[in-house]
């Protein structure tokens, strides 16, 4: 709102009298010193990322710490960039979790790199929305070639990739999340058209609430997410004590459902589970899902980027029967959150669910490309197939092999060196870069002791619970991590050990 309406209240302001507005001849006339002020702001990221071993990975801050830090208003005139600056680590820093120091072993790891930073920065730049073709060409085109170079480094099948000629292809998609709910709503679509044709007499009511979708009650929670947000009923299957989602328990449900009177539609087969890295059975649920006509996804999230190397490859045996494939890149593949990275063997079933096409959207071109837009749940997108162009041609492929192995190699070292200790255990298989562990004895030594180790703020994990048994997981995460972090953790996790175990 312009000055003269904020203050005239005799309702003679310029405006209303429609006289000229003086503005300046752009906003940056008085900031052209933001380009320096752009450049210092890489040696700070630098700075940040190369010394953040040095920080205290979990912040000590309490809720609601920030807002006496900053003004209560937006200033009227700009602030200094000196003063910018130093609110970074006077009012930001103190309440960041360090995500990329090696003495973060929470959750998953989130990807990181210089050249995926830098790629985000060119891609900000450009600042395109690359909704259609025509909203900016090279957003789409390399979106489809890097999908392709990504599709070709882990061995999927040909159906998949646009360059095989055929109906497939791949899409970026925010989070994994955001592909679990685009692979059900379009098989939702495809079952409703079918059972349309069978029974052109039921009404899409009626059919709707019939389907069903199946995964594994070890399921990442954003699958239960995309079924409330679906609108449909999903079905947690036990898994094996092994944590696995088999063939027969899925099979078993599938006839059940259907002798109900119900429509099975989706099956979502999980690689690398959140709780444990555990791998569902593909090579056996893949058939059944096939055998029914039930849309299968596998959600790969974390572990799908180990697929770029062929001893992890077995993992993923019966992918050819997959409909739809899915892994995050931003995960463990050195490129910056977001980028998840999903195939479909035909994605007319989203297009088509998805198609809305006003005047303003449309273009000459269309149907010679893919108008992305079709194929995710906003309509806006960025420029991501950059960071992982950049990724891909500064690291090679060879490199970013090496990161996942050396990972892999690291948990292996965790693990060695708890099992050395005969107060603790190891919960399942040590798979990928995820150590699953615990003292024995009661659940609550375990919540105790998990306490203590995030509380002395030096090192960071999260627990988890598969059926009574309460657990410690211990991720590898930074892209900076080597032995002697490994050797740190550990020592901080025994001498709270130590501590709780004297009492
Ligand atoms: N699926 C699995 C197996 C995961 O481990 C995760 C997150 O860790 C997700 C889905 C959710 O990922 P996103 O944050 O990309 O939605």
């Amino acid at each position: 709102m312009s000055e003269s309406l904020l203050t005239d209240k005799t309702g003679n302001s310029s405006e209303r009298n429609c006289e000229p507005k003086k503005s300046p001849e752009s906003i940056d006339m008085e900031a052209a010193e933001f380009k320096d002020f752009a450049k210092s702001m890489i040696d700070y990221i630098a700075e940040y990322l190369e010394n953040i071993r040095d920080r205290r990975v979990l912040p000590e801050v309490k809720p609601g710490y920030l807002r006496p830090l900053i003004p209560d208003n937006a200033p009227l005139k700009p602030d200094s960039w000196e003063d910018v600056m130093s609110d970074i680590e006077r009012v930001i820093m103190p309440g960041v979790t360090h995500w990329h120091s090696p003495k973060f072993h929470a959750y998953f790891p989130t990807a990181n790199s210089y050249p995926a930073i830098v790629a985000d920065m060119l891609s900000g730049a450009i600042a395109c929305i690359g909704f259609t073709w025509i909203a900016s060409p090279a957003c789409t085109e390399l979106e489809v070639v890097m999908l392709d170079w990504l599709g070709k480094m882990l061995d999927l099948p040909a159906e998949f990739l646009a360059c095989s000629g055929g109906k497939g292809g791949g899409v970026i998609q925010g989070t994994a999340s955001e592909a679990t709910l685009v692979a059900l709503l379009g098989a939702k679509a495809k079952k409703i058209l079918e059972v349309k044709e069978q029974h052109p007499n039921w009404d899409e009511n009626t059919i709707i609430s019939k389907l069903v979708a199946y995964s594994s009650a070890q399921a990442h929670s954003s699958v239960e997410r995309a079924g409330l947000l679906g609108g449909i009923k999903l079905k947690s299957i036990p898994a094996d004590k092994n944590n696995r989602l088999r063939g027969p328990a899925l099979e078993e449900a599938i006839k059940k459902d259907i002798d109900d009177g119900l429509i099975p539609f989706y099956v979502v087969v999980t690689l690398g589970t959140t709780n444990s890295c555990a791998f569902d059975n593909l090579e056996e649920c893949g058939p059944i899902g096939n055998k029914y006509n039930v849309w299968i996804h596998v959600d790969a999230a974390y572990a799908g980027s180990a697929f770029i190397c062929p001893e992890y490859r077995h993992l993923m045996k019966g992918i050819e029967t997959a409909d739809s494939f899915n892994f995050n890149p931003h995960k463990w593949m050195l490129v910056n959150f977001d980028c998840s990275a999903m195939w479909l063997k035909d994605p007319s079933w989203l297009v088509n669910a998805f198609n809305v096409d006003p005047l303003y959207l449309k273009h000459d071109m269309q149907g010679s490309a893919p108008d992305y837009r079709h194929w995710q749940i906003p309509l806006g997108r960025r420029f991501r197939a950059l960071k992982i162009w950049f990724v891909l041609r500064l690291y090679g492929v060879e490199n970013i092999q090496a990161h996942i192995r050396r990972h892999c190699e690291f948990a292996k070292y965790f693990e060695k060196l708890c099992v050395e200790d005969s107060r603790f255990e190891i919960v399942g298989e040590v798979n990928m870069g995820l150590v699953c562990f615990r003292l024995k004895g009661p659940n609550e030594r375990n919540e105790v002791l998990l306490k203590r180790i995030n509380g002395r703020g030096n090192v960071h994990m999260v627990p988890s619970k598969i059926g009574d048994v309460y657990f410690l997981r211990m991720a590898i995460c930074s892209r900076f991590t080597q032995t002697s972090d490994i050797e740190y953790t550990w020592k901080e996790i025994s001498d709270a050990a130590n501590e709780i175990l004297k009492n």
